[in-house]
C-alpha cells in the first residue's frame, strides 16, 4: 500500500436515510482526514473519498461497526476512481437520479431517543417541547410523501426553521444535522387540547387539564405517530368501561402504556429478552403474563395483556404529570375501521364525547402500534407496523414488478422492487368500507413512493376476497395462489428456502383446491407448486360463518360427529347447559348438509375445545376462543389425547371423546387444554417423521394464524428440533394472514420465472 492519495467511489444502500447516516460519514471521514462528498440519492449513499489508502481502508472497515442504532447497511460497493483532489469533506445536496431501479430504504419511525429527553429539560429552544427529535429518533414514515427524504417531501414542509433550528440543521457536528422533522418551540408543530369547546395551545396548561381528566376516571382522543389513540387510566373501572363503550369493543383485552420499567416490574412477569424488545426503538406493544393486573374490564379475565412503553416525548411528558402509572393506549376506531389520523375527522367522530388532544403536523401514512410477543427468545409478530414500517424484506431472488394483494381480514399487501419485498403496514379488515379505501389508497401511495408499477399481480385463490376482486379489476397478468401454499411460502421466503421443505400451516380459514375451507394442513411443497400430504378431517361448520363466531356450534358438530344422537346423554356442563331447541335445529343443519360448509381448517377445533371447556361460546373478538384456550395452560402437564391417521386424514374424535371423560373426572380446564395442545403437537411431529421417512426431507417451516398461540409455536418447534428436524419459523413477518402477501409475491415471482 503506497502513501500516495487516491480516490475511492463508495456506494451504501441499506437503510441508511433518515437515521442520522451522512453526519455519520461526515465524521468518520474527518476521523479518517478524508476529503469528499457524500451524497444521499434514490439509489443509496454515494460517497468519494480521497486520501491515504489505508485511511481510505480503515475507513471502509469501521463503515459498518459504527453506524447509527436504526440504520442497516445491506450493501457496500467500491471503486477506485482516477484521483480528485476534493477541497474539503462536504455533504452534497440530495439528487434524484436514480440508476437502475433501485430505490433506498425509508426508515420507520424512530422512538425519542435519550439525548433528546435530557435536551427537553436544557435547551433553552426546546424546553417541554413535545416535538423534539434528532436524526436518531422521530416520526419518518408516518411524515413521508416522497423521496428522497428530504424535509420539503415530508408533512414538515409547512414549517420553516428559525434561525436556531436552521443553525443545528446545516451543523454537521450537531445532533440535528439534516434532521428532516427538526424542530422548536419557536418553529415547530404544537400540541392543541380541544376541550369544553375551547381550544387550549400552552403546553403545560394542556398537561395540566390532561393529567385531571385521566385522574378523575375521564378518556382522552390524543394524536400518536401514525394515528390517533384513545387513553384513559387503565386502574379505573369506570374509566375503561368508558373507553371500551366508545370505541364499541366488547371483550379484547386493551394494550397498557406503563409509565417505567419499574412500573412495569410490578404489573407483569417480564424475561431480559421481552425487556430488551419492549424497550427497543421500535417500542412495540409485547405480550405480556401477568396475573396481577387488578383491572378486570382491561383483562376480561386473561392471564396476558399488550404492554408497552412511552415512545413520544409526550407520553413522557404526561407521565411526568400525572398520578396515573399506567394507561390504557388504545388506537381510536371504531371496531374493524383503520385508526383515524385527520384532526378533522378526529374532532368530528370523538369531539362531542371527550377531550381530543391534536397536533399541527400531518401524518401521512397511517400505521398503527406493533404486537409482537417473545417465544424461544426470538420477536415473534401479530401485527407489524410502526417500527417496523416499511423496512424491506430482504430476498435472494428478484420479485421486482409484482403486486401481491394478501388476504382479506388482517391485510397487508406487499410490492416487489428487485429483491427486495415492502410489506405494507396492517391494513385491517377489507369488508370495512373506510378499511378497503385505506387499502386502494396506500397501494397508490407505495407505487407513488416507491416508484413502482406492477406488471404483475398476485392474490389469494377465493373468489370473494375484497383483495382478490381488487386483483380482478387490475389490468395485470394475475396469479391466484391456495392460501396455504401462500402462507408456507412466506414463511420459506423470509428464511430464504426455495427447495422442497415440510410445510404444517394452522390456520382459521382458506380457500381449498376442492372448494372447501382449510387450514389444519401439511404439505410437501416448494414456491411453485405443494402437495397436500395430510389434514385435518373435514367437520361440518354449522351456519358457515356465524359458527366463527359462536364456537359452541362448531363444538356440536364434534361432539354430534364423535356420537351421534348420543350427545345428549353426556352430563359435561355444556351439554347440559346447551338450549335442546337451537342444538336440534344445528343437528339437521348438519345431517341435511344446509349451510354447512366442511372445513379442516385447526382453528375450528380450538374453538370447539374452547367451547366444550365453556371458556368461550360466542366470541366477542377475533380469535377469543383459541385465545382463552392457551391463556390457561398449564407449563408442567406433559398428557395428551388420542387421535387417529386414516389415509392422511386426522380424525381428532378420540380426542374430542378422551377431552369428555376428562371433563367427567373433574380434570383441571388448565390440564385439559395443555393436553390437547400437546395431542396437536404429537400428531405433528408424527406427520412429519413419516414425511421424512417417505420423501426423505427434513426442513419443516411452521405458519398460519394458529401460531400466534406461544404454547403452540414453543413447544412444536422445540419438539421437531429434537427430532433431529431443520425447523423455520417467522422473524420479521406475522405468521397470520397479515404476513401472506410476502408468500404470495415469492410464489408469483417463481411462477414468472418457470414461465419464460
Ligand atoms: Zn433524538
Ligand atoms: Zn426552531
Ligand atoms: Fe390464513
Amino acid at each position: 500500500m503506497s502513501d500516495d492519495k487516491i480516490t475511492y467511489k463508495i456506494r451504501i444502500t441499506g437503510l441508511v436515510q433518515g437515521v442520522g447516516f451522512r453526519p455519520f460519514i461526515y465524521r468518520l471521514a474527518k476521523e479518517f482526514e478524508l476529503l469528499g462528498t457524500v451524497d444521499n440519492r434514490n439509489d443509496g449513499v454515494i460517497i468519494y473519498v480521497s486520501g491515504a489508502e489505508k485511511n481510505i481502508i480503515n475507513f471502509i472497515e469501521l463503515l459498518p461497526q459504527k453506524a447509527p442504532e436504526a440504520s442497516n447497511i445491506e450493501d457496500v460497493k467500491i471503486n477506485k476512481e482516477v484521483f480528485f483532489n476534493f477541497p474539503d469533506f462536504r455533504i452534497v445536496k440530495s439528487s434524484n437520479n436514480a440508476i437502475k431501479n433501485e430505490i433506498t430504504e425509508i426508515s420507520p419511525d424512530i422512538a425519542v431517543c435519550q439525548d433528546c429527553l435530557t435536551d427537553m429539560k436544557s435547551q433553552a429552544h426546546r424546553k417541554g417541547y413535545s416535538f423534539i427529535n434528532c436524526t436518531h429518533c422521530g416520526p419518518r414514515f408516518t411524515i413521508i410523501r416522497d423521496l428522497p427524504y428530504d424535509r420539503p417531501m415530508t408533512t414538515m414542509e409547512s414549517f420553516s426553521l428559525c434561525n436556531i433550528c436552521q443553525k443545528e440543521y446545516t451543523d454537521v457536528n450537531d445532533r440535528r444535522f439534516h434532521a428532516q422533522p427538526v424542530a422548536c418551540n419557536n418553529c415547530g408543530p404544537h400540541y392543541t387540547l380541544h376541550i369544553d369547546n375551547t381550544e387550549v395551545e400552552v403546553i403545560d396548561d394542556i398537561l395540566k387539564l390532561i393529567a385531571g381528566k385521566l385522574e378523575s376516571g375521564g378518556v382522552i382522543a390524543s394524536k400518536g405517530i401514525g394515528g390517533y389513540n384513545l387513553i384513559c387510566d387503565a386502574l379505573n373501572i369506570e374509566a375503561t368501561t368508558k373507553l371500551r363503550k366508545s370505541k364499541h369493543r366488547d371483550g379484547k383485552p386493551l394494550a397498557l402504556m406503563f409509565k417505567n420499567e419499574k412500573v412495569l416490574l410490578k404489573y407483569t412477569e417480564i424475561s431480559k429478552s421481552e425487556l430488551n424488545f419492549i424497550n427497543s426503538w421500535r417500542r412495540p406493544i409485547v405480550i405480556l403474563k401477568t396475573d396481577k393486573f387488578p383491572n378486570k374490564m382491561v383483562t376480561n379475565g386473561f392471564n396476558s395483556i399488550g404492554a408497552l412503553l412511552p415512545y413520544m416525548p409526550f407520553h413522557y411528558q404526561l407521565f411526568e404529570r400525572t398520578k396515573c402509572e399506567v394507561l390504557v393506549y388504545t388506537s381510536a376506531n371504531l371496531s374493524g375501521e383503520p385508526i383515524i389520523k385527520d384532526n378533522d375527522i378526529a374532532l368530528k367522530l370523538l369531539g362531542s364525547e371527550m377531550p381530543v388532544l391534536s397536533y399541527n403536523r400531518v401524518i401521512y401514512n397511517r400505521v398503527d402500534d406493533s404486537v409482537a410477543f417473545i417465544a424461544n427468545n426470538t420477536p415473534r409478530l401479530i401485527r407489524r407496523s410502526r417500527g417496523y414500517v416499511p423496512s424491506p424484506i430482504r430476498l435472494h431472488f428478484s420479485v421486482d414488478g409484482i403486486l401481491a394483494c394478501g388476504a382479506e381480514l388482517v391485510n397487508c399487501f406487499c410490492i416487489g422492487r428487485t429483491s427486495q419485498a415492502i410489506i405494507s403496514q396492517h391494513i385491517g379488515d377489507l369488508k370495512n368500507a373506510e378499511t378497503l379505501e385505506f387499502y386502494e389508497e396506500s397501494i397508490n401511495r407505495y407505487k407513488q413512493l416507491y416508484k413502482f408499477e406492477p406488471k404483475m399481480i398476485v392474490c389469494d385463490l377465493h373468489p370473494d376476497y375484497l383483495s382478490s376482486r381488487y386483483a380482478d379489476s387490475q389490468d395485470l397478468p394475475i396469479y391466484k395462489v391456495q392460501h396455504h401454499h401462500a402462507h408456507m411460502a412466506s414463511v420459506m421466503a423470509e428464511n430464504n428456502l426455495s427447495e422442497k421443505v415440510i410445510g404444517i400451516i394452522m390456520d382459521g380459514t382458506g380457500y381449498g383446491t376442492d372448494g372447501k375451507i382449510w387450514g389444519g394442513e401439511y404439505f410437501i411443497g416448494n414456491l411453485v407448486s405443494f402437495e397436500r400430504f395430510s389434514h385435518f378431517a373435514y367437520i361440518p361448520i354449522p351456519g358457515g360463518d356465524i359458527a366463527v363466531k359462536e364456537p359452541w356450534r362448531i363444538a356440536l358438530s364434534y361432539l354430534y360427529n364423535a356420537y351421534g344422537e348420543d350427545y345428549k346423554k353426556l352430563t359435561i356442563p355444556f351439554v347440559k347447559n346447551m338450549q335442546t331447541l337451537k342444538a336440534d335445529l344445528i343437528v339437521q343443519l348438519i345431517n341435511k348438509k344446509l349451510n354447512c360448509p366442511e372445513s379442516s381448517a385447526a382453528g375450528r377445533l380450538f374453538d370447539a375445545v374452547s367451547a366444550l371447556l365453556e371458556l368461550c361460546s360466542v366470541s366477542s373478538f377475533h380469535a377469543e376462543a383459541p385465545m382463552r384456550l392457551e391463556d390457561i395452560i398449564d407449563e408442567e402437564e406433559r398428557g395428551i389425547y388420542n387421535f387417529d391417521i386414516l389415509d392422511g386424514k386426522i380424525s381428532f374424535l378420540n380426542t374430542i371423546k378422551d377431552i369428555v371423560c376428562d371433563i367427567d373426572n373433574n380434570i383441571s380446564k388448565s390440564k385439559i387444554s395443555t393436553r390437547f395442545h400437546n395431542t396437536i403437537i404429537e400428531v405433528s411431529s408424527e406427520i412429519c417423521q413419516q414425511i421424512r421417512k417417505e420423501n426423505h426431507i427434513n426442513k419443516v417451516v411452521m405458519s398460519g394464524g394458529s401460531f400466534q398461540n406461544k404454547y403452540l409455536s414453543t413447544h412444536l418447534e422445540n419438539r421437531l428440533l429434537d427430532l433431529g428436524f431443520e425447523v423455520y419459523f417467522h422473524k420479521q413477518i406475522p405468521a397470520n394472514d397479515g404476513g401472506l402477501a410476502l408468500g404470495q409475491l415469492a410464489i408469483g415471482a417463481f411462477i414468472s420465472q418457470d414461465k419464460t
